[in-house]
């Protein structure tokens, strides 16, 4: 059987299936018969959980060291508070109404409690509390979350949807493909398949009905195909094409070293896309010129700085949180994530961007609440704005902190006006007067830029030239927000494509107005790697590519392979063409030729 899916992250994966169910957890009020046994009924659900969470310490704390072992330690003690057990069992009693409801309102009560309180710590007990919530409703349903880090190798994950913390949870030497039934090319479970270089096809709709665990599977994440157990011969068929594929691979490998210049001359520089320290040798590998654009998120959702911090279950019903953070980053912590990478390219530029999260990414610790159009809502800088003092200050005392040690650039991403930008340029300047008075080296010149990825950001760009330093274009967020498509959604996927004219029209009125204003601009969506756009960005002179750390070789060699002067015509017959397919068709004759 073969289901048709997006092609997400390329590669040909054969493996098991391993199916992921999202779990709803149910805490509707129910009316009991025998408060006697509800009450049972809570207090063996808390002693398992107590058990298991307290071996969970004891493992972590011979695997590595106490100090891991110590937010387990915790949740053990808050499990056991009488306060908050003799609330919920005396609440069941008097209202004769199922524990799971009271569980979800008390638990929700103490942790907003915490939440309120505003510093570090309380508000990592809030999330203590909702962490606990969810295992303890999880464990009342008979649901046991599925430990995503320790999938058997060769397993092909089958889920509706990846959250990015789940797929950061991953350990691709144990995961041979990834197929969701919801998503696209760029949501953030699919750039991370890529970036961790595992087969991935994103949209297949039907997919956990028609497979099951066990079941083998091949997943082309090149053609977006998926097949449940395949014959003999389809399997023969696939494992020539990886070989195929992986014979390719090597064949880039020649590119390494080679300047990223066109045939007629013109230099642009080719950098790459990461998400925490650890993907650097990646880009080492692949000779990036640069980082073009950091997620520091990422360093959010995990240990990020490779310190193993990550030790909580995480909140959520979600299994992936299991290797999740349970509170943010220290300035410490994020200054030694973002000093690691700025040594580690020596001195070549580092587009650091301040934390992005919101829209398909949510953290549970950082206390979003859900909202009905989240892409739309409190995300980005419009977050970092409103928690100044206690997220973004951090952050940017870190970035310029670490900018005594290489060539780190710092990216606002989601500005829609100018206000945005002056408001988080203040700040930095502000930490600049601090970090002199308290005699801690910085960049003193360091730039500061934004992501060009709203439609507001495009259309005012000549505002935004006049003030900032560099532009990167996002052409993920700018196709969804011109294009009024949700970028995750496939079934209305059939609109997003930067090909759009609309969207060929913005980025050519981005690149025009930077390069009228001198400032640097660049591209940092998956856009930047799409061999149908690459010819006209080098004829309207982007000078930036940034993309996954996989693409780097098959972009410059694609790069090197054009004259920059003679797609100008290109350019303008593909900027007079009407339709995105009109776009599409004729830019495969100018590139298949
Ligand atoms: C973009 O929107 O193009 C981008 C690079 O940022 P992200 O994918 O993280 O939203
Ligand atoms: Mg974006």
């Amino acid at each position: 059987m073969r289901i048709k899916g997006i092609a997400a992250a390329e590669g040909i994966g054969i493996g098991q299936a391993v199916r992921i169910e999202d779990v709803v957890l149910d805490v509707a009020a129910r009316p009991i018969a025998d408060d006697d046994v509800e009450v049972a009924r809570f207090q063996r659900a808390l002693h398992a959980l107590m058990e298991e969470t307290q071996a969970l310490a004891d493992e972590l704390a011979a695997k590595l060291g106490p100090k891991e072992a110590e937010i387990m330690e915790a949740h053990v003690m808050l499990m056991s508070d009488p306060m908050i057990t003799d609330e919920i069992e005396a609440t069941v009693r008097r209202d004769n109404i199922c524990c799971e409801y009271v569980i979800d309102n008390v638990y929700k009560t103490y942790a907003d409690m915490f939440a309120s309180m505003g510093d570090e710590l309380m508000r990592q007990r809030a999330s203590d509390m909702m962490d606990i919530k969810v295992r303890l409703l999880q464990s009342l349903a008979g649901v046991r979350p599925v430990d995503i880090g320790g999938l058997a190798q060769g397993s092909v994950i089958i889920a509706n949807d990846l959250t990015p913390s789940m797929t950061a949870g991953i350990r691709p030497e144990n995961v041979a493909g990834i197929v969701t039934q919801v998503g696209g090319r760029t949501s953030h479970s699919a750039i991370l398949a890529r970036a961790l270089e595992i087969p991935a096809v994103a949209g297949a709709a039907g997919a956990l009905d028609a497979i099951k665990d066990g079941d083998t599977v091949i997943v082309d994440g090149s053609a977006g195909d998926v097949f449940r157990d395949p014959d003999k011969g389809i399997i023969s068929a696939y494992k020539a094409k990886r070989t195929v594929f992986l014979a390719d691979k090597k064949e880039l490998g020649l590119y390494v070293g080679k300047p990223t210049v066109t045939l007629d001359g013109v230099r642009v520089e080719l950098v790459a896309n990461i998400g925490k320290p650890a993907d650097l040798p990646k880009v080492l590998e692949y000779d990036g010129e640069g980082v073009g654009l950091f997620r520091t998120e990422f360093l959010f959702m995990d240990g990020g700085a490779g310190d193993g911090a990550a030790a909580g279950t995480g909140a959520g019903t979600q299994p992936a949180a299991a290797s999740g953070r349970t509170a943010m980053p220290t300035e410490e912590e994020q200054f030694d994530a973002y000093r690691q990478v700025a040594a580690g390219l020596g001195g070549k530029p580092v587009i650091i961007r301040t934390l992005d999260i919101g829209g398909d990414k949510d953290i549970p610790y950082m206390g979003l609440e859900r909202e009905d159009n989240p892409f739309l809502g409190f995300r980005a800088i419009r977050y970092c704005l409103a928690r100044k003092e206690d997220v973004f200050r951090p952050q940017l005392r870190a970035l310029l902190r670490a900018s005594a040690f290489g060539n780190i650039k710092i990216m606002i991403p989601m500005v829609t006006c100018i206000e945005e930008y002056r408001a988080a340029r203040a700040l930095i300047e502000d930490i600049k007067k601090e970090l002199d008075a308290e005699g801690i080296a910085y960049k003193k010149d360091i730039q500061v830029g934004i992501m060009v990825e709203t439609a507001a950001a495009s259309l005012l760009a000549d505002v935004f030239a006049k003030e900032v330093d560099f532009f990167s274009i996002g052409t993920n967020d700018l196709t969804q927000y011109t294009m009024s498509v949700d970028r995750g959604n496939s079934k209305v996927g059939y609109l997003y494509s930067p090909l759009q004219p609309a969207l060929l029209r913005s980025i050519r009125h981005i690149i025009r107005t930077a390069k009228d204003a001198g400032i640097m601009v660049g591209m940092c969506g998956e856009a930047a790697a799409d061999a149908l756009l690459i010819p006209l960005l080098l004829a309207w002179g982007l000078d930036e590519f940034s993309v996954g750390a996989s693409s780097i070789l098959r972009t410059r060699k694609r790069i090197c392979g054009y004259d920059a002067g003679k797609l100008q015509e290109v350019a303008d017959k593909a900027l007079s063409l009407d339709t995105a397919a009109e776009v599409e068709a004729y830019m495969r004759t100018v590139v298949e030729g």
